[in-house]
């Protein structure tokens, strides 16, 4: 293992050169601004990979479908709860369907990807809406990203996930090789566990915002 201060052969974690760059005070050693930075680079690297969103949105009303027809999609895969309604609402309003029709004139299918474990709720939402849907959807895993994408006959080129949370909709969709739209949780009220995992993910909220526009 190498000492402090001994400099290796990419002169990474190196105290001689923290000493060059005016970075190294007293007795005290600490990175300069570049090295960092380097430090940190694996870290970020993953984080963008798995947790970073291509797209953010405040909800799925600013998702249009001439913007997703524009970029290629013919699949949009959304999480129902929080991100198409609040939890417990059991049908869709006619904004929302308003919303589908908007996709379907765009060539774009609208198709329910619910982690819920219930069997009915999915089902009987999905139905009301008129959207395919898999209930129970496992994310984020990727087996139900792919079975969407098959079932439809689309490639992951044409397909998108939209949802309200990094660790399921935009891990598995990036996990699966789609591009992930990350929107706003419609209401967090209702369990204190929503507010903790909210708090969990705004460091990768603020690196997807940094991301494209739809
Ligand atoms: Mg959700």
């Amino acid at each position: 293992m190498k000492k402090r201060g001994e400099a290796d052969s990419e002169g990474a974690w190196s105290g001689e050169k923290a000493a060059s760059q005016g970075s190294q005070s007293g007795s005290g050693f600490c990175l300069s601004r570049s090295e960092s930075h380097r430090a940190s680079w694996p870290l970020r690297s993953v984080a963008t990979a798995w947790f970073r969103a291509r797209f953010t949105a405040r909800d799925i009303y600013e998702i249009t479908g001439e913007a997703l027809a524009r970029r290629g999609f013919q699949l949009l895969l959304a999480d129902l709860d929080n991100t198409l309604v609040p939890y417990g609402v059991p049908l869709p309003d006619e904004k929302l369907k308003a919303w589908r029709d908007d996709l379907a004139a765009h060539g774009v299918t609208l198709f329910v990807l619910s982690n819920n474990r219930h069997e009915a709720r999915p089902r009987i939402f999905s139905e009301a809406l008129d959207a395919p849907y898999i209930g129970h959807a496992g994310k984020p895993k990727t087996h139900s990203f792919l079975k969407a994408m098959e079932r439809m006959g689309v490639t992951k080129e044409q397909t998108a996930i939209v949802g309200d949370q990094v660790f399921t909709d935009v891990l598995g969709g990036n996990l699966a090789g789609i591009s992930a739209i990350l929107v706003e949780p419609i209401r967090l009220a209702g369990n204190p566990g929503r507010y903790l995992r909210y708090a969990a993910e705004v460091p990768f909220r603020l690196l997807s915002k940094k991301g494209e526009r739809l």
